[in-house]
């Protein structure tokens, strides 16, 4: 029997109303192997109403008592870790290894959760004026919203949840409904932590629920991560709706490779930037660019023998898998169609994995490995997000053009540049309007005490994901001016006081 994953609720699963189902596949056999509830917007509004009757409370316990949730949810993710990542590689398709990187950088925000006493602490000024003293706090913004993508479906929940609750919220996560399984395992983890009823309530849906959320008044702030176009629209709705948002989009992550770089090391760097998780990671590295026809030359050389000895197989086949399947037929398709146009518009298609197939599982979504040189910006192929496992490579005859390529394309989530020169990298670093940004590090995920965030089309809003960002996007600030006229210190008043 094909399971059926409902939402939670209050503390517990229950079942979807409205009739309508996804299916989640296993995406290394192409079979379905669930069915996810697709909620109504009665449904959300009625999740909306509990959490809000439940976050005053939750938002009067003293922040340390919210932190120890966070404690216990730190062992609990440590001990369920395979248990989460085999769920996780199951319905996503990624290998087992990276599926526990994917719960280990979402449990490293939960950590850094653990110290939310210190990030909540306002701010003090004594005597601002003649007895008078001015303070800050920050507070709890009531319910909000976690909108997440079937790529990372620990991490970017985790890196949600963890902040929005920690601060005093109370959340509704709307996750993919590709992968909705490893958060329901989150969510009743937190139950177990100790969080109360209510205060997580996962959601599971498509586009309807999303728009419930947008629409709901009780909803004070959303969080979003996916596709640019999705990003936009809910930046704008929530916008208009009076509601705070952070929208986080695709990702067109250009590595810019020197003459002076070791090549070696940046061939290596490449491979497994491009083509880890299948290239479904928004901090992929999908364009290369290597500055001089000879750096160029001698790239693709290093590159072409690494790339073909890639090995591409289902997460059960063990550690000897360099990446699994893509998650649908859909995306499989379009991966397909985005490497037809690069042929046909001249790009030298060196590496082609357009014939692959795997043998016992000719019905997963498994896409070979593709190398394109000589590609040009105009392109399909490069102006697109791909997500998927095809690596372009721009030549570029000089830094200046090569800077200019990342600069001027419409995405700005990471980039990376591999040299030997400090003064270039230094230049880099300065100049580039793209959010991460690494200097021999080719996939530059700033670490949870950092802050996560793209530039231009890859992130609309303010205030990145995680880090300090994360605390002051989940609060807002109350500024008390207090003056206390003298008291009893200065004696009894005896006569009827009256205006001077
Ligand atoms: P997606 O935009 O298709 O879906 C993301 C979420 O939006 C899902 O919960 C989905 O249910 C919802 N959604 C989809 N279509 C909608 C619609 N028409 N109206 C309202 N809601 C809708 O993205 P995806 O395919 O799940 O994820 C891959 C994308 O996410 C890539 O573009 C990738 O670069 C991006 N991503 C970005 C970051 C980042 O931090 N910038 C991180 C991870 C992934």
């Amino acid at each position: 029997m094909t399971e059926v994953i409902g939402h939670f609720i209050n503390g517990e699963r229950v079942e979807g109303k409205s009739g309508r189902f996804a299916d989640v596949y296993n995406p290394a056999t192409g079979e379905v192997q669930a069915k996810v509830a697709l909620a109504t917007k009665d449904e959300l509004d009625a999740a909306v109403a509990a959490a809000a009757k439940a976050q005053p409370a939750w938002a009067a316990q003293n922040p340390q008592k919210r932190a120890r949730v966070m404690m216990k949810f730190v062992s609990l993710l440590n001990r369920d870790m395979d248990k989460l990542a085999e769920k996780l590689s199951s319905e996503h398709g990624k290998t087992f290894v990276d599926a526990k990187g994917d719960v280990q950088r979402g449990l490293e925000v939960i950590e850094v959760c653990c110290g939310a006493p210190h990030m909540l602490k306002g701010e003090f000024t004594d005597s601002a004026g003649p007895g008078i003293d001015m303070y800050s706090m920050r507070q709890a913004l009531g319910v909000v919203a976690g909108i997440t993508p079937f790529n990372f479906p620990a991490m970017i929940p985790l890196w949600k949840l963890g902040p929005a609750l920690v601060c005093g919220n109370a959340m509704i996560m709307k996750p993919s409904e590709r992968d909705p399984s490893v958060p329901m395992m989150l969510a009743e983890l937190l139950k177990e932590a100790g969080l109360p009823d209510g205060i997580l309530q996962v959601v599971n849906g498509d586009k309807e629920s999303v728009d419930a959320i947008l629409d709901n008044d009780t909803i004070q702030a959303v969080g979003f991560v996916g596709s640019t176009p999705i990003a936009h629209y809910i930046y704008h709705r929530a916008a208009e709706n009076g509601k705070r948002a952070q929208c986080f989009g695709g990702a067109k992550n250009h590595m810019i490779i020197m003459p002076d770089a070791d090549l070696d090391q940046a061939a290596d760097a490449l491979v497994g930037a491009g083509f880890g998780a299948a290239g479904e990671r928004c901090m992929a590295i999908s364009v290369a660019v290597p500055v001089g026809e000879e750096t160029a030359d001698k790239l693709i050389e290093k590159l072409v023998p690494r790339i073909e000895k890639l090995k591409v197989g289902p997460y059960t086949a063990g550690d000897d898998v360099d990446y699994g399947p893509v998650v649908t037929a859909a995306a499989k398709e379009n991966i397909l169609r985005l490497v037809e146009t690069g042929v046909e518009q001249g790009a030298e298609l060196v590496v082609d994995g357009r014939d692959f197939s795997l043998q016992g599982y000719e019905n997963g979504f498994f896409v070979g490995p593709h190398l394109f040189d000589k590609v040009t910006t105009d392109m399909d192929i490069y102006k697109t997000e791909i997500f998927g496992p095809v690596l372009s490579c721009v030549r570029a005859k000089t830094y200046e053009e090569a800077i200019g390529h990342a600069m001027d394309h419409e995405y700005g989530n990471g980039t990376a540049i591999f040299t030997r020169d400090g003064d270039t990298a230094r230049d880099f670093a300065n100049r580039i309007n793209i959010g991460m940004v690494g200097i021999n590090v080719p996939i530059p995920v700033p670490l949870a005490y950092h802050t996560f965030g793209g530039w231009k089309k890859s992130g609309f809003g303010d205030l990145n994901q995680h880090g300090p960002d994360a605390f002051k996007f989940y609060t807002r600030t109350k500024t008390v001016t207090s003056r206390w006229p003298s008291g009893i210190k200065e004696g009894g008043e005896f006569s009827i006081p009256v205006m001077e």
